[in-house]
């Protein structure tokens, strides 16, 4: 029996993770899920002793059964090669009694180059122009002619961290493009420079007169234009895709992580197989957690999830009341890649958890549309409620965590996983009050991006008096901690901008046709 994904909302097409992956979204607007999750389990015994990329072969192969092994190792080569700056991928760190996963080894110093190093390869490998014994069986009427040279616009628009990890996934992949458009003046100025100075010749990258969320619309607009795709079909065979976190091929990488770090624990005595731990993990579109909860159905011995928010705390809400309500002030925070107020992944976990009623999640999510709230049943609350926590920083919390944490533990750490930091130091204070033992189980922090990402913020936390360039403060905290600057992020200042244009947002429409054709 193939392995086949499907809306959560209900749609009743049936799609191979080949064609999910270039679908990314479901028609019905649903995000993608298969029903077998749960049904195959993965022997944690079995990886010990092996690497980063052996432990992926077998989480991909479990999670993506249609992509067969010789395109799985090519992909997983590629992806997780020496673009990263430490053997072990994401390395794992003692911190006090817990521990630190390094998700920021890649390309860009975050989290994002895990699924968009490998994204890419995934998706170059869904063409139907490319023939491979796994894939003859599975036309479904959907090969062409024309669709036979169809070639891929990627669009992104970003307030910093997608942008470029993006554009690093997708620099000269074949048959592929990617456009991502950035507020000009709205994102610091190491954001800025890694985005223009970015290599390849398949890269388009413009600011544009706005903030981010005029650019976000303007994008979903352009994606909904029937006239611009038809046009850009029938034109120059141009599929426009995104790469945002919905997408299949984008969460299936990070449930690898979660068993890398479990595997290290073992390496270190710190538990034994089969022993429980637990995660806490910054979040905002519930895509880093929800691989988490991935990997527990695949078997991984996971007891709770935590979900650590920054000030714009709408998870939180809902899982302390069974509300979600996106109507409420949005605030732009020191951690901007968690500034989220519409957690477009959580529609995954609710469809899990209330097992499989698509009905349900259909009309929760119509309830957010049209009401800009939902509300779970009170038994469906309480079964997420079993595994998953949930905390949140605010800026000054999140400044005292950098600073409390490089005191004690001479841990330097970048404010989205501060907010975790903070939010594990609650939960000892909880412990504490109510007088229950601390959990003995092991505890992990995922650390989601480089402070060097941050120089300002964590600068200006540990007490430093910061320059004013970016670059100069990564200089300055550099010495003042005897830690280094990554070489992807300090090197940024000699390499030359190749993209200085800056358009309105009614310009937009055309920059991505422009763009487009330069594929063809
Ligand atoms: C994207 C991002 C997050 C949040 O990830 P989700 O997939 O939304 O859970 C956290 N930290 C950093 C640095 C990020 O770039």
């Amino acid at each position: 029996m193939p392995t086949y994904f499907h809306s959560t909302r209900g749609n009743a097409d049936m799609l191979t993770s080949k064609q999910a992956i270039r679908q990314g979204l479901a028609h019905d607007g649903g995000l993608f899920v298969t029903d077998d999750l749960g049904n195959y389990r993965v022997d944690v015994e079995s990886l010990q002793g092996g690497d980063y990329q052996g432990i992926a072969r077998q989480i991909l192969g479990t999670l993506l059964p249609d992509f067969n092994d010789t395109e799985l190792w090519e992909c997983i080569d590629a992806a997780y090669g020496s673009q990263w700056d430490d053997p072990s991928i994401t390395p794992l760190r003692q911190l006090g009694d817990d521990y630190v996963l390094e998700l920021f080894h890649g390309p860009t110093c975050a989290f994002k180059d895990v699924a968009l190093q490998m994204l890419p390869r995934l998706m170059a490998r869904t063409g139907y122009g490319v023939p491979d014994d796994a894939n003859a069986s599975r036309e479904d009427g959907m090969r062409t002619a024309s669709a036979a040279r169809e070639r891929i616009m990627i669009l992104t628009a970003t307030s910093g961290d997608t942008g470029k990890a993006a554009l690093e996934g997708f620099a000269d992949a074949p048959d592929t493009g990617i456009t991502v458009f950035y507020p000009e003046g709205k994102v610091s100025e190491v954001q800025r420079r890694q985005m223009t100075t970015q290599r390849g010749g398949n890269v388009h990258v413009c600011a544009v007169r706005g903030n981010f969320d005029d650019a976000q619309s303007a994008v979903k607009r352009i994606f909904g234009d029937e006239r611009i795709a038809a046009d850009l079909a029938s034109g120059s065979h141009v599929r426009l895709s995104s790469a945002n976190s919905i997408n299949v091929g984008r969460l299936v990488p990070q449930v690898v992580y979660y068993f890398c770090a479990y595997l290290q624990l073992m390496e270190r005595n710190a538990i034994t197989a089969g022993d429980e731990v637990e995660f806490v993990v910054p979040t905002g579109n519930f895509g880093d957690i929800l691989a988490g909860y991935y990997a527990k159905r695949l078997g991984l011995p996971v007891a709770r999830l935590t979900v650590a928010s920054d000030r714009n705390n709408v998870l939180y809400d809902f899982l302390t009341t069974g509300t979600y309500d996106r109507e409420r002030p949005f605030f732009q925070t020191t951690s901007p890649s968690m500034d989220i107020l519409v957690s477009s992944n959580l529609e995954r976990m609710l469809y899990y958890m209330s097992d499989g009623d698509s009905d349900l999640v259909d009309s929760l999510m119509g309830d957010l549309k049209h009401r800009g709230s939902f509300t779970v049943p009170s038994a469906l609350l309480s079964r997420i409620q079993e595994l998953f926590g949930c905390g949140w920083a605010d800026e000054d919390e999140v400044s005292r965590a950098i600073h409390d944490c490089w005191e004690h533990d001479h841990y330097l750490m970048d404010p989205h996983t501060a907010c975790g930091y903070h939010v594990m130091r609650m939960q000892e204070q909880a412990h504490e009050r109510t007088q229950e033992h601390g959990s003995a189980k092991a505890r992990v922090l995922l650390s989601t991006a480089s402070p060097y990402k941050f120089p300002r913020v964590v600068g200006r936390s540990i007490g430093l008096n910061c320059p004013d360039g970016d670059f100069e403060c990564m200089d300055a905290l550099a010495q003042a901690t005897s830690t280094e600057a990554p070489d992807q992020l300090r090197g940024l200042s000699d390499l030359p901008e190749r993209f200085t244009d800056v358009i309105d947002i009614a310009e937009m429409p055309q920059y991505v046709i422009r763009a487009a054709n330069t594929l063809s």
